[in-house]
């Protein structure tokens, strides 16, 4: 694995595997890697010849009074994981290597970026579909690899490169999960035993969601007091939880088809964000909460 830190000798590394007739894939991250990170990784190596993972910290997408400068960040350990799930090439780039100039070109996807995370982070999006908007033209990948635990940010992507006719496929990767349940996140990091404790309560409020609509509730105004209710019980006062058509994101009358529920709770100084999935035929429901990661495995990765 090369680590590379300039934009050019990314773009001719690239440019040299295409040619070569390889297939790139890409997974952009903000580094401090878990598992839901390195499940990315991993299904890049699976199915391209050439897999570039990108670690930057994107000023961009954070708003003044948010963690960019306390995000967590470990160089050193995120090598070493990237080498061991087989990427080809680390991309470190600085800040001022990414925008050598103050941003005046940015991405808005528009609508979609409005409500759920957008609400309360109006600048959030732009940044990350201006920072992804680089990434694919600078790495030229046939497929980027995304975690539905971002899932408003997976719908974005995903409408910016369709209206944008930009020649990448966006795949949606599982959420991985810890053993007891809470999203794997960098921003665990800034949980307190406390609090870690009671961000058990997010997994616990979204698999009520899963329950209620698994015995027949279709009204999302209910699923989502009862999301609510079981946040409450664990003392958690959520940002929002919000049921939405899964393709668009856009509100519901009833709770049909594929659906997300997704919420965001801020818990200590880390604000937290999760969701379920669900299909809905008729009474079928059909429940994605991700992948729980067993605790052996953990302690082995
Ligand atoms: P981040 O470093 O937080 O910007 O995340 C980089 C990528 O990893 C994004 O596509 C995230 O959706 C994905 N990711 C983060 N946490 C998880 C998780 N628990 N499960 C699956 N994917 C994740």
């Amino acid at each position: 694995m090369i680590v590379v830190e300039r934009i050019a000798e990314l773009r001719d590394r690239c440019e040299t595997a295409r040619r070569a007739g390889e297939t790139v894939g890409l997974v952009p991250t903000m580094g401090f890697f878990h598992e839901g990170h390195r499940s990315l990784m991993r299904a890049a190596r699976a199915n391209h010849d050439f897999v570039v993972t990108t670690i930057f910290v994107n000023p961009l997408q954070f708003g003044e009074n948010e963690d960019l400068a306390a995000y967590p960040r470990d160089l050193v350990a995120d090598t070493a994981a990237a080498e061991a799930d087989g990427v080809d090439v680390l991309f470190v780039p600085s800040v001022p290597e990414m925008y050598p100039e103050p941003t005046v070109t940015t991405v808005h996807v528009a609508g979609l970026t409005d409500g759920l995370c957008g609400a309360s982070r109006p600048t959030h999006f732009d940044g990350v579909t201006t920072v992804v908007a680089k990434l694919f033209s600078i790495v030229g990948p046939s497929t980027s690899y995304f975690g539905r635990k971002d899932f408003q940010q997976l719908v974005v992507v995903r409408r910016m490169a369709a209206d944008l006719d930009l020649p990448v496929q966006v795949v949606g990767c599982p959420l991985v999960r810890e053993p007891d349940g809470v999203a794997m996140s960098s921003r665990n990091a800034y949980l307190s035993d406390d609090e870690r404790g009671r961000a058990t309560g997010i997994f616990a409020s979204l698999r009520a969601a899963a329950a209620v609509v698994g015995d027949g509730e279709r009204d999302p105004e209910r699923v989502r007091a009862a999301v609510g209710t079981e946040a409450a019980r664990h003392g958690l006062e959520l940002e929002y939880a919000e049921v939405r058509r899964a393709a668009d994101l856009a509100p519901l009358a009833t709770v049909d088809g594929e659906v997300v529920v997704a919420v965001a709770a801020a818990v200590g100084k880390a604000r937290l964000i999760d969701n379920v999935t669900m299909q809905i035929a008729g009474a079928e429901v059909s429940t994605d909460l991700g992948v729980i990661q067993i605790a052996e495995q953990e302690s082995t990765s």
